[in-house]
């Protein structure tokens, strides 16, 4: 096992600590991350800047920010919305710009040194790699950006100065665990679950949950399409496939474990038994700003944890009976290639089919499977084989759903 010592280590290259403030750029500043990260960003100014501001289509938003935080660049990804946003910037001196591939090319600019990748889905992995390519220390909040292509992304992390700290709260649980200890003494990975809303539920009852339900999770507040990732536990998953390539460890060395309190964020074995464990309450802005601040201590300003208020905290096994999306994990860590690419595309289309009441709860894992089933695998991908992949998944998933996704192929 090589562990963690490579690409995404932070033992890799030290990264050179900017002269402060520290240039921000947040790539889905209107969502769920992007929020709580201007949110620590306004708690230092002295220490961050947000530069670059981006959004996928809520301008009036992205307007309220930009003029609260005064980056130089504002991009939103609908062009539809671009006239509206130029006449409320542009007077600012506030340059504007729209489009997928403004969002790509912005990663290539000079006035910032950390980009937040907090975008939904396949639309964080052409900007991740441009940002990869550019040298930038990624905040990597996307997690599908190592669903996808995770063994192309690894592969260019390491040809690049670029290091990445996790955003995701189990990921950067273990990266904290793992600093100062040797990669050869890991044993373990344990990655921590809520379990969702549905953990208490019968399969039966799962079958007939509504939207509504499934949007309503137990412990954290968080954007759409990761809830219902959480409902069906592929976000576990996902978590799984993400932790796989960012520790470069052994995928039977990974495992998930229930802890419906949501207080210990993630843990990792070691060779002598020793486990250690990260514990605070679920609030996001921890993770967000351990990785803006490159891996050190800031202070919080929320209430901090105090064990005496739970006067329990409970483990328990996974049940892949009852949450089937979680062996899609083994499934496409054994088979590689471009399998967690269809996966998540049909994930992507088969979540707003069931927000739109065209599917089931199960349909969900259903689709996926069938997409899978359909879709040509290719063994060593390169990214246009990615990006293919991504879109002859999409279509197929519509058909199959009668969902139009409303995914920008
Ligand atoms: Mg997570």
């Amino acid at each position: 096992m090589r562990a963690f010592a490579c690409p995404l280590s932070y033992k890799k290259h030290p990264f050179k600590r900017p002269l402060m403030p520290h240039n921000i750029a947040i790539l889905g500043s209107t969502g769920s991350i992007g929020t709580q990260t201007l949110d620590v960003i306004s708690r230092f100014p002295e220490r961050f800047k947000a530069t670059i501001l981006a959004a996928g289509s809520k301008v009036d938003q992205l307007i309220e920010q930009a003029i609260a935080f005064r980056p130089s660049l504002a991009i939103i990804a609908d062009e539809t919305k671009y006239g509206r946003l130029c006449e409320a910037l542009s007077p600012l001196g506030i340059e504007c710009a729209a489009g997928s591939d403004a969002l790509a090319d912005a990663m290539e600019r000079d006035d910032f040194d950390t980009v937040v990748t907090a975008t939904v889905g396949y639309s964080g992995l052409l900007p991740t790699i441009r940002a990869i390519k550019a040298g930038k220390q990624i905040a990597l909040a996307n997690k599908e950006t190592l669903v996808v292509a995770g063994e192309l992304v690894t592969r260019l992390l390491a040809q690049s100065p670029s290091k990445v700290i996790p955003v995701d709260s189990e990921h950067s649980a273990i990266y904290q665990c793992l600093v100062g200890e040797d990669s050869a003494t890991v044993n373990k990975l344990i990655i921590t679950a809520s379990g969702g809303p549905f953990r208490t539920k019968s399969r039966e009852e799962i079958a007939n949950v509504t939207a509504e339900q499934a949007l309503h999770h137990p412990r954290w507040q968080m954007g759409a399409k990761i809830t219902i990732d959480s409902a069906t536990m592929l976000n576990k998953a996902f978590e799984i496939i993400e932790a796989r390539w960012l520790f470069d460890i052994a995928p039977e060395r990974i495992e998930a474990v229930v802890h419906p309190q949501s207080i210990v964020h993630s843990m990792v074995e070691f060779i002598d038994g020793a486990v250690k464990a990260q514990l605070g309450i679920p609030d996001m802005r921890l993770p967000i700003r351990y990785a803006l601040g490159d891996a050190s201590r800031l202070p919080s300003s929320e209430r901090p944890l105090s064990l005496a208020d739970y006067a329990t905290l409970t483990f328990e096994k996974p049940d892949p009976e009852k949450f089937p999306c979680l062996t899609l994990a083994p499934y496409a860590l054994t088979k590689g290639g471009n399998s967690a690419c269809v996966i998540n595309a049909a994930n992507e289309v088969a979540v707003r089919a069931f927000l739109k009441g065209k599917i089931p709860f199960t349909g969900i894992y259903d689709s996926i499977t069938m997409t899978l089933e359909k879709i040509p695998f290719v063994a060593t991908p390169t990214l246009d084989d990615y990006v293919a992949t991504h879109k002859a998944a999409i279509a197929y998933a519509e058909k199959l759903t009668g969902c139009k996704s409303g995914i920008i192929h």
